[in-house]
């Protein structure tokens, strides 16, 4: 395993193609928006360079990193001779649907395709390839260079021998790897969103505001940041969609998303990316805030 395809250069690309390229992987970074590639590079050197300034990393290995990256804006040209491909592009099941196809056809018959979704699953994916026992999910947490877990996710018909080779491929890059199952919402997103859902769902019933919820949790539960400030975090509407997933897929009411959550994502308030959720991050706050979810 030498070269690694990550598809899309967006929050999770970006930082998948970091992580890769800093252990010496050859990435191939891809992504339809060519603006997308020029800002997930600026991302990766900045971040490096936080590494550097705290002295993980040498300013050689920030220029190593750098240099083991290519970058393509199809799949055609950069998906062909890998030996992996981690795809992080948008949670879209056709779209997914679609790249899985193309890379079907683009990859030679023993490549490893992988995909990051955070909800849509494994085996769905992998229907529309003629490699199923080659489809994987490898679902890192963000932010990828620095948070230590991938849940690997086993599709129905994955093998086991994809599964050890993806398992340990992840303890070469410094992650620790759980395998989990395929059923909806895995088991990260399946414990978190109810939560952070519930937390919704307090609000909207006025026992408490949003800071006294958040403080709740942080001071009692011992979490690093509150559950709506992680909802902020992630993407109010990456939340929805995720217990939209669960909902449909267990028919259970008890994924259902709270309708205050509805309603902010249709109102277009959808936490650091927007500038605003349940809290404020208009670009004077915005710097505070994120510097004070990592202190
Ligand atoms: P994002 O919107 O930041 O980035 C997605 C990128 O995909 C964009 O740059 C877009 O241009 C690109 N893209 C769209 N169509 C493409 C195509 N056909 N070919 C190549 N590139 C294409 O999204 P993100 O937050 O990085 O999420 C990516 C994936 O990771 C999703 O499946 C998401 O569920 C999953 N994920 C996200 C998080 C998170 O916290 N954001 C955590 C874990 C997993």
């Amino acid at each position: 395993m030498k070269n690694i395809a990550v598809i899309g250069a967006g929050t999770m690309g970006n930082g998948i193609a970091h992580t890769f390229a800093q252990f010496n992987y050859n990435v191939h970074l891809i992504d339809v928006s060519q603006g997308a590639l020029d800002k997930g590079m600026a991302t990766i050197s900045k971040n490096l360079d936080r590494m550097v300034a705290k002295e993980k990393i040498s300013e050689a290995d920030k220029t190593q990193t750098l240099a083991n990256i290519t970058t393509f804006t199809t799949i055609k040209d950069g998906a062909k001779n890998v030996d992996l491909v981690v795809e992080a592009a948008t949670e879209n099941v056709s779209l997914k649907s679609k790249i899985f196809k193309e890379l079907d056809e683009v990859c030679n018959e023993n490549t490893i395709l992988a995909t990051n979704t955070s909800s849509i699953s494994i085996t769905q994916i992998a229907a529309v390839t003629n490699r199923p026992e080659k489809v994987i999910g490898m679902h890192f947490m963000n932010p990828v260079p620095i948070m230590k877990l991938v849940e690997i996710i086993r599709g129905y018909n994955t093998t086991d021998n994809v599964m050890n080779t993806i398992v340990d491929l992840s303890k070469k890059v410094n992650k620790i790897p759980v395998e989990v199952n395929d059923y909806p919402g895995f088991v990260a997103n399946r414990i978190l969103m109810p939560m952070i859902n519930e937390s919704i769902e307090t609000l909207y019933n006025g026992v408490a505001g949003v800071k006294e919820i958040d403080t709740v949790m942080m001071l009692g539960m011992a979490h690093p940041m509150g559950p709506l400030q992680l909802a902020d975090f992630i993407g109010l509407d990456v939340c929805l969609s995720i217990l939209n997933v669960m909902h449909d897929g267990f028919k259970n009411p008890k994924y259902a998303p709270c309708p205050l959550l509805v309603n902010m994502v249709m109102a277009g308030k959808l936490g650091i990316k927007s500038g605003e959720g349940f809290y404020d991050y208009s670009e004077s706050r915005k710097a505070e805030r994120v510097a004070k979810m990592f202190s």
